[in-house]
């Protein structure tokens, strides 16, 4: 069976900056059968995630992380659809998914590797498995549950940098949801912060591109910042990490502003914002949403049952077609992106 599939055409390197053209779209061939145990799927949504950077590198710098090849097919989370199965627990026509789901049209894959979906608990939005009711739901949910300290009544002000991507837009929600009395995002442009406060909740958003950031954060937040959940590090983590209160928590979910270079994970702090961080007792641990695996079945439930209440809002980014992947892929690094960013592969 003639197939399509993106492989890695070449490499940003470590300190480039990633483009379209690192992807190659081919042509290839499959079994037209399946041998036991395994399945044939069609590919429905691919996620490009801004983890796959690290991909892109000969050394991912982490040893959960495996470097794509070049000329190999490029893998990360994926949903499709049963056509053939020769897997007891699967049958044609059912929905599955997998983190490490190849970027082709067709596939012929190991059915143990493959999770059962249930299109009714997110009302029959597919692609949420890959975002709000998936990996990036998680870790918005566990990260403010393992890391951020919230409690109800707290009267705690929670900050978000990369407030519209696909964990900061839920994570704001969730601060909320499980007592913040105040969130305030950080985003890449006007149309995102006020997606962020007409749409999600967000008591206010800050466009780091224009104005002075750290006024702004002082007006919207004058009792100051109990928890800030990272994404980006660099520049913005440090403004608001100067105006953390004392015994506060940094949920250290991600540093995308340092992807592009060649820095261990997580970056050190300057040396003046670390000082600032001993003195007031910040806790920065790292976090990681595949540490909490025993929580992952109940937390999606969770989230589901948010989704389907309406209390959390979910945007999507929605490209068409397995050929503009590697534009999806950019596009989502350089800002791009609202909420979550999807590749829709085939109807
Ligand atoms: P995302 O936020 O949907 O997409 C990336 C966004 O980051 C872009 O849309 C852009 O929006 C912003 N951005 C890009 N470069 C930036 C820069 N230099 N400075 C500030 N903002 C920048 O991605 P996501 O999937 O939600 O991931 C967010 C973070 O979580 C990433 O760092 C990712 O690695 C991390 N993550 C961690 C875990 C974990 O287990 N710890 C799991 C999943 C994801 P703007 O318009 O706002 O610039």
């Amino acid at each position: 069976m003639i197939i399509q599939r993106v492989v890695l055409n070449s490499r940003p390197g470590k300190n480039g900056v990633p483009v379209a053209e690192n992807f190659r779209l081919e042509q290839s061939t499959i079994a037209d059968t399946v041998q036991a145990g395994q399945v044939l799927v069609k590919t429905l949504y691919l996620s490009v995630d801004p983890y796959m950077r690290c991909r892109m590198n000969e050394d991912t710098g982490s040893d959960y992380l495996q470097p794509w090849q070049l000329s190999e097919v490029a893998d990360g989370g994926g949903i499709g659809v049963v056509e053939q199965s020769k897997h007891e627990n699967l049958a044609k026509g059912d929905f599955v998914t997998s983190f490490t789901w190849p970027w082709q049209t067709v596939a012929i894959l190991d059915g143990s590797v493959l999770q059962k979906l249930v299109p009714q608990l997110v009302n029959g939005r597919l692609s949420y498995f890959l975002g709000a009711a998936g990996i990036t739901g998680l870790t918005a949910l566990l990260g403010v549950r393992e890391k951020g300290h919230v409690a109800v009544g707290a009267n705690q002000t929670m900050v978000v940098s990369g407030a519209a991507g696909a964990c900061g837009s839920l994570a704001g929600q969730i601060g909320r949801l499980e007592g913040c009395s105040r969130v305030v995002g950080i985003a890449g442009t006007d149309e995102k912060c006020s997606i962020l406060a007409q749409e999600m909740g967000f008591d206010a958003a800050i466009n780091y591109k224009k104005g002075n950031v750290a006024e702004q954060l002082r007006e919207l937040c004058p009792g100051g910042v109990d928890v800030y959940f990272d994404n980006v590090g660099g520049d913005i983590s440090d403004t608001v990490i100067s105006q953390m209160n004392q015994n506060s928590h940094i949920i250290l979910c991600g540093q995308i502003s340092q992807y592009n270079k060649d820095v261990p994970y997580p970056p050190p702090l300057p040396p003046d914002i670390e000082k600032i961080q001993k003195e007031r007792n910040i806790t920065r641990e790292r976090f990681l949403v595949l540490n909490y695996m025993d929580k992952h079945e109940a937390s999606v439930l969770q989230l589901c049952q948010w989704i389907q209440e309406g209390k959390l809002k979910v945007r999507e980014t929605m490209v068409e077609g397995l050929a503009n992947i590697g534009a999806a892929f950019q596009s989502m690094m350089s800002g791009g992106n609202i909420g979550k960013q999807i590749v829709s592969v085939s109807k």
